[in-house]
């Protein structure tokens, strides 16, 4: 029987695929390629299409014995959400929609969900635990809560069980060097960070240097993303030992400044990184670290390579060999 990926082509989701396989399982992926990457499918049986083209999904259910789901096939940029929301209502809200009918109406009752702490909000306290208050500050947020609530009754109506995983900021790349973060465009710090001595940039620029934290810029909570690989692999594992449905916070327990991820960047490249202070970016709440207490105990879930060295060497070793990502 397969794994079915939705948005396997993409960063996670890839780094997920090849996890699959390296654990022997067999993997089918589904991408439409508008923000993934074929070249990122190094394994696994790729189809391209969308999720709510309905003959084209009755073709992957078909063709293979689907045994689970895992969803990462979602628009993901909490500003470009507040510009076009109804593209990510559409995208992220109707899309998974339509993946759950495919679901029902094939009898597949087991799914991973890519959620985000985003759903939160502001938060209330730090860490940030599973059942504090779920307020969406953006359109990003709102449409993955939205998706939590109507698993939740697509479980109490149709049985099918989902884990929601719910993480912030994740970068690194896979140890062999041959995969990693092509976001186009690129908004997140590290990647962006690394531009810098790639010669893709002059500077870095820093969002607010005047928060309520230690140096005064933001404090994020950033996990490898093959730490969250093996998060979804367990999460899988559970559904398939208990069958019950649950959410888990993702984070690596720590959180680091801007300033703290600019100057571990600057060691591991040897490069000295300009960074310049700029205004706030707006919705930026100053510190953001999940509790991933829960999914600790009651999956053993340990992130291996939680250093920020570890997160920035291998995601510098990715981008020095392919300054030009995925393109050739
Ligand atoms: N950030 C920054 N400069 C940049 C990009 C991001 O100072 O060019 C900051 C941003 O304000 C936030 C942190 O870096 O505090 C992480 O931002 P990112 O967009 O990577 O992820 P987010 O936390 O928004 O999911």
């Amino acid at each position: 029987m397969s794994i079915l990926v939705c948005g396997g082509a993409g960063f996670i989701g890839s780094h997920t695929v090849l996890e699959l396989i390296n654990r022997g399982e067999e993997v089918v992926i589904v991408d439409n390629l508008i923000t993934g990457h074929k070249e990122a499918v190094l394994s696994g049986k790729l189809y391209i299409g969308n999720l709510c083209d309905s003959e084209f999904m009755d073709k992957v259910f078909k063709e293979n014995n689907i045994e689970a789901v895992i969803d990462f096939a979602a628009f993901s940029l909490v500003s470009e959400s507040v510009k076009q929301p109804l593209d990510y209502y559409e995208n992220n809200v109707y899309g998974t929609l339509c993946l759950l009918k495919k679901m029902k109406e094939y009898g597949i009752n087991k799914i991973v969900f890519s959620s985000t702490a985003a759903i939160y909000g502001e938060p209330e306290s730090i860490p940030i635990k599973e059942d504090d208050r779920t307020l969406p500050t953006n359109p990003y947020g709102e449409t993955k809560l939205a998706v939590e609530r109507m698993l939740k009754w697509c479980d109490k109506a149709y049985g099918i069980k989902y884990v929601a995983l719910r993480y912030f900021n994740v970068a690194g790349a896979d140890l062999s060097g041959r995969i990693g973060e092509d976001h186009r465009p690129e908004t997140h710090l590290i990647p962006l960070i690394l531009q810098v001595p790639l010669g893709k940039r002059d500077k870095v620029t820093i969002f607010g240097d005047d928060y309520p934290t230690k140096d005064g810029t933001c404090i994020r909570d950033y996990i490898h993303v093959i730490d969250l690989a093996d998060a979804h692999i367990r999460a899988l594992n559970k559904l398939r030992k208990d069958n019950t449905s649950t959410i888990y916070n993702l984070g690596n327990g720590e959180g680091f400044t801007v300033k703290e991820v600019i100057d571990v960047a600057r060691k591991v490249t040897g490069h000295p990184i300009t960074s310049v202070v700029a205004e706030r970016r707006e919705g930026d709440p100053a510190k953001l670290v999940a509790s991933s207490e829960k999914i600790i105990r009651e999956l053993k879930w340990i992130p291996k390579h939680n250093t920020l060295e570890e997160i920035i060497e291998t995601a510098w070793n990715w981008h020095k060999n392919h300054p030009n990502g995925f393109l050739h």
